[in-house]
């Protein structure tokens, strides 16, 4: 298989929408659907299908360098396109004191889809958009001639790969709430939506920079901003990864309410958001709110998969 052949991984897309029973929003007037992302493909989950299926295609067959975390969900979508094309893939992974140290179950799955691993200082890692420390990584990664998807996945061609996440949204709901590490996602959806819908992006980083950041990313995609969207950076509870008990406990009772698996760092604060605004009157009545859900937990929760079908 060529990195041509993207679509024969047989993606389902448009992904499903379900629409939830909480009493929680019907109280509110407020009705809920799911945009079920996680589902569009096992191994290339939720929006980093809709952000890397076209930077697969741009690689034609080079090596992809990408960049990430120690539990980076980028890394692993990235590193199992790479099984599933027969891509080489580079993992450039924060943290030089990780080199030589048992890998994580999440670098583990990254180097078992044969991603190659370079972990890099913090200080060359926080400068990799500079050209000179860019070059030098991807030499240092013994990859100088890749295809370099930046952190997170998030560049131009991705941004508009996410805009079909809005457009199968169209005429579905009045507000579209979508978790935001890059912001790619959001500033995709945003453009995708129909007149009179919006989009509500909720930051799971502490540090109020993503507003310029999704303008920057429209820019550089569409040549200038598009749709309706606004932040809610109330919901980063302490920033990235960052999961306290309150979090984990709504969770897992969003998990027995309604059969769904809720992945934490991205996915619970995106819910939670949205049930403290419906709470708060933030949405008039008849309102339709859609989540995206934008990944599945990982490791799989240790429960059988029936536990969990997908949702009726
Ligand atoms: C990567 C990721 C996001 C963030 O997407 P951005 O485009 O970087 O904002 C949201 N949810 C999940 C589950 C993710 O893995």
């Amino acid at each position: 298989m060529t990195s041509n052949d993207v679509a024969a991984l047989g993606p389902r897309l448009p992904s499903p929408v379900r629409e939830l029973t909480d009493e929680r929003f019907e109280r509110r007037g407020v009705r809920l659907l799911l945009k079920r992302d996680d589902l569009i493909h096992p191994a290339l989950v939720g929006n980093k299908w809709r952000k890397l299926a076209p930077n697969l295609t741009a690689a034609a067959g080079r090596t992809v360098l990408t960049f990430g975390g120690a539990w980076s969900n980028h890394l692993r979508a990235t590193a199992a396109a790479g099984r599933l094309l027969g891509l080489s893939t580079v993992g450039v992974v924060r943290g030089h004191e990780l080199a030589g140290r048992p890998l994580n179950d999440s670098l583990a799955r990254c180097a078992a889809d044969g991603m190659r691993l370079h972990f890099t200082d913090r200080s060359a890692y926080r400068r990799k958009t500079e050209p000179e420390i860019l070059t030098a990584l991807m030499a240092a990664a013994g990859a100088p001639e890749a295809y370099v998807v930046p952190e997170g996945g998030s560049n131009a061609a991705a941004v508009r790969g996410c805009r079909a996440l809005g457009q199968e949204l169209d005429g579905y709901a009045d507000v579209v709430a979508v978790a935001c590490g890059t912001g790619g996602t959001l500033a995709g959806l945003a453009a995708g939506l129909g007149a009179g819908q919006r989009a509500l992006g909720v930051p799971v980083l502490k540090g109020g920079f993503l507003d310029g950041d999704v303008r920057r990313l429209q820019e550089r995609a569409f040549g200038g901003p598009r749709g309706t969207w606004s932040l809610d950076d109330r919901f980063h509870f302490g920033g990235y990864a960052r999961v306290p008990d309150e979090l984990d406990a709504f969770a897992a009772d969003f998990e027995r309410r309604h059969g769904l698996p809720v992945e934490r760092l991205y996915v619970a604060k995106t819910l939670y958001a949205l049930l403290t605004l419906t709470e708060e009157g933030a949405f008039p009545r008849g309102t339709t709110l859609a989540a995206v859900i934008t990944g599945r937990p990982f490791p799989e929760p240790a429960f059988p998969e029936h536990r969990f079908p997908e949702h009726p």
